[in-house]
């Protein structure tokens, strides 16, 4: 796995705590951007080219994870969860607690099914019941190395499955920064283009509705993640996007809630997809929003597409996507780009 995409993964950053990775993708884009800079937000903005048209491209950052609450008499410690997380994903998982004095490694504690009541054994605990042992055995023990308030990771684990199946943790939207960051790298027209990766989109796509106001592009176009449905238990009608048969232009968002995407966006997108032989599936969902929701009702409208990476299990642990739909979601975000400048 490429040395930028596996750095990414791995890093921590859940909502509103993600320095650490937007370090990296600063000093990623310093590589081949104009600007670079942080705003007030957390938001990082980086600036490349000139020319009439603005565009901004937006990938967000922020991943879903934990943050300490409570910790009891016995050491033992509670959290909250930022962003959305099926509490069936958590028990036994491996976190670690992002501390200002170093990373503290921790386990979600679970019991044991030879001490389930028959009753139990057929529930999902609800997260606010569950704890996380760190081996200390003592509250003030367990303060000496931890805050309230802190951030909680799923311990990093990217890598590579099979041939181009990849996995990690934070997939949803690391893989989408590091397109953001390949298309910034990459592109060469005649506008003034905003590569940018937004903070805290997981609970609210509130950074795109900052960094969009202060850009006001004439195109957005967002990069993020979307739920693949080529796996047992999932019928074709409620997704139907496939690892492997390419990105996914989004059309319409959470039963349109969400964006829906303008005739003349769709079809210069999909123009931009056959034109060059990118392999594409279209993608229209129930649930789930991008940025993009937020980004096309700014100001007085901004036109926006939505290019979404199909990926397994997102918001686990541990997340499935294919490397060439990534490439791909890069080389059609530049011949979008590329198409809308000359309009
Ligand atoms: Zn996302």
């Amino acid at each position: 796995m490429d040395k930028l995409l596996k750095d990414l993964l791995n890093a921590p950053g859940i909502s509103g705590y993600e320095e650490t990775v937007a370090e990296i993708i600063k000093k990623e884009l310093e590589k081949s951007c104009d600007s670079v800079k942080t705003d007030n937000f957390g938001n990082v903005i980086s600036k490349k080219g000139t020319g009439k048209k603005k565009i901004m491209i937006a990938a967000h950052m922020d991943e879903i994870g934990l943050a300490v609450k409570y910790v009891n008499d016995q050491g033992y410690i509670y959290f909250i969860k930022v962003g959305g997380i099926s509490d069936g994903v958590l028990p036994g998982q491996r976190v670690i607690i992002k501390s200002q004095k170093g990373d503290v490694y921790g386990i979600i504690g679970t019991k044991p099914p030879h001490l389930q009541t028959p009753d139990e054994r057929n529930k999902v605990v609800s997260y606010d019941n569950m704890f996380i042992d760190i081996g200390c055995s003592k509250r003030e023990e367990v303060l000496e190395k931890i805050d309230i308030g802190d951030q909680i990771i799923f311990e990093p684990n990217a890598g590579v499955l099979n041939g181009d199946i990849c996995y990690g943790k934070a997939v949803d939207n690391r893989a989408g920064c590091y397109a953001m960051i390949k298309i910034m790298e990459k592109l060469s027209v005649n506008a003034e283009v905003y590569g940018v990766a937004t903070a805290q989109e997981e609970v609210g796509l509130k950074g795109a509705k900052t960094s969009s106001f202060a850009v006001n592009p004439d195109f957005a176009l967002i990069v993020d993640t979307t739920t693949a449905g080529d796996v047992p238990g999932i019928e074709g009608k409620v997704s139907s996007l496939k690892l492997g048969e390419g990105i996914a232009i989004t059309l319409i968002e959470a039963s349109g809630r969400g964006t829906i995407v303008n005739n003349k966006i769709r079809k210069m997108m999909l123009e931009a997809a056959r034109e060059n032989n990118i392999k594409h599936q279209l993608d229209v969902i129930d649930g789930g929003m991008t940025d993009g929701a937020t980004i096309y009702i700014n100001r007085e409208g901004i036109l926006t597409g939505i290019l979404s990476l199909p990926t397994r299990y997102l918001h686990a642990s541990s997340s499935v996507f294919n490397m060439k739909d990534l490439d791909a979601a890069v080389e059609l975000g530049i011949k979008t780009i590329e198409k809308f400048v000359k309009l």
